[in-house]
């Protein structure tokens, strides 16, 4: 058998959880995991509950069923990552009861959350599209010391004072002219900002978040969109989606196509 072969064999019939690394005689069948949380990808299902995605590409919007998982984690990483990060996301950043959040402004939003918490959060999904497998992420390579970092993080859900250090994580919330959040949903992609550093981008669910790696060395958190190392307040500034080049291109073809009933942007 060819060495394809045995990778492609690899990547359908996984032996090992890629977060325990336990393998599966002891920790049993892999899960279907998602990449993107499910409940991140329904908040941009269309009104006639199919997604709208854009790969960023040449290629126009397309409505899609599909929701981007793959055998990765053991059941009981699965719950790990689910009570961890993926609970604490959906408290974060849609909260039902309102009481987290400090000021609901024009511009921005601040909210009683743990920045480092977010970040970890946010990060597990990163670290996802990271080990998968799917032909939809193969743009998100990372240096080897930096996905095993990762791992180790979301396995303990704990994270070193000096995260931003190894990565800068930015949230921003999408607004339409008419100031409702738009909660389109782009297929992930990076941009190279240098020779060294990349931006791994995310829009999805209402929010755009980026991921910068490695962080600037001269980078300032005043004004910034980035996470806070420590902080117990989060700031969300709220941005038309015409300042993000990628999602601005992507609804203008949208509208012109025809999809203007999926997507609501004035
Ligand atoms: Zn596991």
């Amino acid at each position: 058998m060819s060495e394809l072969e045995q990778n492609g064999g690899a990547a359908r019939n996984p032996v090992k959880c890629r977060l325990c690394l336990g393998n599966v005689c002891d920790v049993g069948p892999l899960r279907q995991s998602h990449i993107i949380p499910r409940f991140i990808f329904l908040k941009s299902k269309s009104p006639k509950g199919r997604m709208i995605v854009h790969d960023g590409g040449a290629d126009p919007a397309y409505q899609s069923q599909e929701d981007w998982k793959e055998p990765m984690l053991c059941a009981s990483c699965e719950h790990r990552i689910k009570i961890n990060f993926e609970d604490y996301l959906k408290d974060i950043l849609y909260p039902r009861k309102k009481n987290s959040i400090l000021v609901d402004g024009p511009d921005s939003i601040r909210i009683a959350a743990k920045a480092d918490q977010l970040a970890l959060s946010l990060l597990s999904i990163f670290w996802r599209a990271v080990v998968s497998t799917l032909p939809e992420f193969t743009w998100a390579v990372v240096p080897h010391y930096i996905e095993e970092g990762l791992r180790l993080w979301i396995f303990g859900n704990t994270i070193p004072a000096n995260w931003q250090k190894l990565v800068l994580v930015k949230v921003v919330q999408i607004k339409a002219d008419n100031d409702q959040v738009i909660a389109f949903l782009m297929r992930p992609f990076s941009r190279k900002k240098n020779d060294q550093t990349f931006d791994f981008v995310y829009i999805c669910g209402g929010y755009c978040v980026v991921f910068t790696i490695p962080p600037p060395l001269n980078h300032t958190f005043h004004r910034s969109d980035a996470l806070r190392p420590g902080s117990r307040i989060v700031r969300i500034r709220k941005v038309s989606y015409k300042m993000i080049p990628e999602l601005k291109k992507a609804v203008d073809e949208m509208l012109k196509a025809g999809l203007r009933g999926s997507v609501s942007v004035e």
